[in-house]
């Protein structure tokens, strides 16, 4: 796959302080995991298992907002494999949201009316426990720039199509000049007119957010709509507000979606604090999913009753400005489902 071996290349040279080499250089080993954050050695056969079913990753910016021998800690409980992982449950699969339905060509998934999604790239900065693409099979949909020619064709000939989604994986682990030639080609499609990015770089490692990002997001026509990944306040640090400046500066719009995760967001307190701090960051608070039920990650459910009743008290505390939208992704539905 072009864009991870050119990735694998520029982290070989980077700098240490460039965010290839923090990309390069995370945390993938659950003992290491555990013993940097002075975890009690219980933790240990439950985070081998959770990380043979997923590995584990975390880079260093993240994993210094985790606070030492703190197992309840909202950040690390989203990267800390559990033995749970390994527990069926009823109900939860390996597709929740039935993509496997939705590819027309090759790296590219079209599910609803007006917009379709590109897996830009096949990994991501950080492994998220509650993913719903920690089964995707990501080597039978990550295109070589040859091979993207077939998605592109299906945008080209589509337009009632009028927005791009690049999604992942993490689409900014590709590099900037893959990312360039993309951009650039959907650009040349005249009935584009959006080019909206979901991605949780910036957050995890704010350094992400460079001249060379900037540079092209700066300078495509097409409208730029951010989609950050934030479930809890405490993943705002000072760089990550200023790499939201730095994209707001360069014409970005940014906006956030949280999944309700259970140990992590699932009180009021937690809900309310996020969205403050994402609007001093910039970002406006856009959707509150739940769960998607993907094997490995019940044991992060909030029950759909228990989640609207969160949601309808945190009204008495945020500006309706500030509250996201609960929803549920239902596989086949014209769109997400308010809740
Ligand atoms: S960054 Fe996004 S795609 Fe990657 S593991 Fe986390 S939730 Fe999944």
């Amino acid at each position: 796959m072009i864009v991870a071996s050119d990735n694998h290349e520029r982290a070989s040279q980077a700098q240490p302080s460039s965010w290839q080499h923090q990309l390069s250089h995370a945390i993938r080993d659950p003992k290491l995991l555990c013993q940097r954050l002075g975890l009690d050695d219980a933790w240990l056969p439950g985070a081998q298992t959770g990380h043979a079913l997923f590995e584990v990753r975390v880079p260093e910016a993240y994993f210094k907002r985790i606070a030492h021998n703190a197992p309840d800690d909202p950040l690390l409980r989203q990267v800390l494999p559990l033995g749970d992982e390994a527990l069926a449950r009823p109900g939860y699969v390996t597709d929740p949201l039935e993509e496997a339905d939705h590819r027309p060509a090759r790296g590219l998934i079209h599910k609803y009316a007006g917009r379709v999604l590109l897996i830009a790239s096949p990994t991501c900065a950080v492994n998220c426990r509650y993913c719903f693409r920690r089964h995707f099979p990501y080597s039978e949909n990550a295109p070589s720039r040859a091979q993207w020619q077939e998605a592109l064709d299906y945008l080209r000939f589509e337009p009632s199509i009028t927005e791009a989604i690049l999604s992942g994986g993490d689409p900014l682990a590709a590099s900037d000049r893959q990312l360039a030639w993309l951009v650039n080609e959907l650009e040349a499609i005249p009935h584009l007119k959006r080019l909206r990015i979901h991605t949780r770089l910036p957050v995890v490692i704010p350094d992400r957010v460079d001249s060379a990002l900037l540079g092209w997001l700066s300078n495509t026509r097409l409208q730029k709509v951010l989609v950050l990944h934030i479930n809890h306040a405490n993943e705002i640090d000072p760089a990550v507000i200023d790499a939201c400046a730095r994209l707001k500066a360069a014409g970005v719009t940014l906006l956030n979606q949280s999944v309700l995760l259970r140990g992590v967001n699932d009180e009021v307190s937690a809900l309310a604090t996020l969205s403050e701090r994402l609007f001093e960051a910039g970002v406006l608070p856009y959707y509150l999913h739940v769960l998607d039920p993907v094997q490995g990650a019940a044991h992060f459910d909030v029950p759909d009753d228990e989640a609207r009743a969160l949601v309808t008290r945190l009204r008495d505390h945020l500006p309706g400005f500030l509250m996201p939208r609960l929803v549920r992704e239902i596989p086949g539905e014209a769109s997400k489902t308010p809740l």
